[in-house]
């Protein structure tokens, strides 16, 4: 008998996100914390379009909008165009300032209340598997040396994850070539809007506001890229470089935090080994522009824990837990490499400059605004396409939070559908031609778009995951919907059964 079904090492953001998923499908759940209590300060201050929606799907998202301010846009690079998430396909068409703090408490609150159990002040010191389970040894907060058992185990431990470590995962990539410097900070004398985003020869600053007379300084000085990431930051050294780069120091006082972060990226070869996985930062880290890491993060968490629950429960089929590792890995690839470009152009040299401003002009162009916030703000992510499925343009696609009209008339959203994180069916088809369903423990919505939209033109059915992708779809003009249907069916879910 094991202790827990599944012990997650790491309660940062992604660890209370992935033990929120597994409690809701009823997955016991134990998250090991090393630190007695939560960070004070904040890395992230940015919830982006794809995590909202996410938080939407098990409608959580007016918990983390009621506590932070919506902005329509974000940035690349620091370039003067900025990105325009208003103009993205979304319900969720702008980004959350929300301090990773108040994202933590409220991804703790929510996995606590659902069941999970959150273990502060307890270090994981070993994790070991075999073929029945896995073995998690941790120093609790009084000193002593516990073991847990647990069917699967996942590191959601940081970017020194002891989880990747000791199942030998290789985490390949390029140590620190700059450094930045940041600071939470009082402003006697902000700027007029409050915000600052400003590259010059001197250097990049951007200032954003934390609270009314609180603000992030951070600030990447050419002089000063080679500094250590350990060395200390100085009120000062904010001050000086303010100074040289902007003629003011804005009056800088009271810091609570200052900190030096660099651009090492790197990612881990696998995402999983045997009943082990990675995610978050202890599958990938990179230079934090655009404000992209907790956010691919909680992706991560979204796409691996209805998965590893429907594992635990029985449902699954075989080849569904691999799609983590296949689905998610090639995400953060292009994570990386959109932070390693961004970092690229961060040079403040005279032909750097110059190609900071080309590339700025670039973005004033609609499309191209439209394609690079898609990447940043993760709209665009979609998956391979299931190749033992018919093609369907829609095929592993993320689908948008479309409205639907029931068979009574009232209307619903697709992501209230998916409260529950479970399977929806969705079945497009009017009149008889629906005899393929109900089947048991699949939740069918029979509905019509309330808006046409030209990809699901003719879609017959969809399967919706849990995390809101198609699974596969079938249009009515193809040949055997009924039959492509249930072959679908048991292929996704081979215990859901014909009623
Ligand atoms: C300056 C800066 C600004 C950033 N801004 C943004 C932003 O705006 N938007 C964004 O999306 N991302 C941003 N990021 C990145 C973001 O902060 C990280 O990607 C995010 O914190 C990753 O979350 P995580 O849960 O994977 O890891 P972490 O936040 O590192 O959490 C890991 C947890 O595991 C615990 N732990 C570690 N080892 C053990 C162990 N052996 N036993 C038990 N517990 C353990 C740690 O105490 C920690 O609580 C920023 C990062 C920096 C540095």
């Amino acid at each position: 008998m094991m202790d827990y079904e599944t012990v997650i090492i790491g309660g940062g953001p992604v660890g209370l996100m992935l033990a929120s998923e597994l409690a809701l499908a009823g997955v016991k759940t134990c998250v090991l914390e090393r630190l007695e209590q939560p960070m004070p300060y904040s890395k992230a201050l940015t919830l982006h379009p794809r995590t909202l929606e996410l938080f939407e799907m098990r409608g959580v998202l007016e918990r983390f909008a009621s506590r932070g301010k919506k902005t329509s846009s974000g940035h690349f690079s620091m370039l003067d165009t900025r990105l325009d998430f208003s103009s993205l396909d979304t319900s969720c068409p702008y980004t959350l300032l929300l301090p990773q703090t108040e994202t933590e408490q409220l991804l703790e609150e929510r996995a606590r209340s659902l069941g999970a159990e959150v273990l502060r002040g307890a270090e994981a010191l070993t994790v070991t598997q075999n073929e029945e389970g896995v073995q998690t040894i941790f120093k609790d907060r009084e000193g002593s040396v516990r073991t847990l058992s647990s069917l699967f185990a996942v590191g959601a431990d940081g970017a020194g994850s002891v989880v990747r470590k000791q199942a030998g995962i290789a985490f390949p990539g390029t140590d620190s070539t700059v450094t930045a410097a940041l600071g939470d900070v009082k402003l006697l004398s902000p700027p007029p809007s409050g915000v600052l985003s400003l590259c010059t020869k001197e250097g990049g600053v951007m200032i954003v506001p934390l609270s009314p007379d609180r603000y992030r300084v951070v600030l990447i000085s050419p002089y000063r890229t080679q500094t250590p990431k350990d060395a200390p930051v100085t009120e000062e050294e904010l001050k000086t470089d303010l100074i040289r780069m902007c003629g003011t120091d804005f009056g800088l006082n009271e810091p609570t935090w200052m900190s030096r972060f660099g651009n090492a990226s790197r990612q881990a070869k696998q995402y999983r080994s045997g009943r082990l996985f990675l995610a978050g930062d202890a599958a990938h880290i990179h230079f934090p522009a655009g404000g992209q890491g907790l956010n691919v993060g909680l992706q991560d968490a979204m796409n691996l824990g209805w998965k590893l629950a429907a594992t635990v429960g029985g449902s699954a089929p075989s080849w569904l837990l691999d799609s983590y590792h296949a689905e998610r890995h090639r995400v953060a690839e292009g994570l990386l490499r959109n932070t390693e470009a961004q970092t690229r152009l961060m040079d403040f040299t005279k032909a750097g400059l110059h190609l900071r401003s080309m590339v700025s002009d670039m973005l004033a162009f609609p499309d191209v605004n439209r394609f690079v916030a898609g990447q940043i703000s993760a709209i665009d992510v979609g998956y391979e396409a299931d190749q033992n499925m018919p093609p369907h343009r829609l095929n592993g696609k993320r689908l948008p939070d479309v409205e639907l009209r029931l068979p009574d008339g009232s209307m619903e959203r697709l992501y209230n559908c998916l409260h529950n994180g479970a399977y929806v069916l969705l079945s497009l088809k009017q009149g008889a031609d629906n005899d393929h369903i109900p089947f048991n423990g699949l939740h069918t919505v029979c509905a019509s778009l309330a808006e046409p939209r030209e990809e699901w033109r003719d879609v017959h059915t969809v399967l919706v995951r849990p995390d809101g992708h198609a699974a596969w779809a079938v249009d009515a003009a193809g040949p055997d919907a009924a039959e492509v249907i249930q072959s679908g069916i048991r292929r996704w879910l081979p215990i859901a059964s014909r009623v």
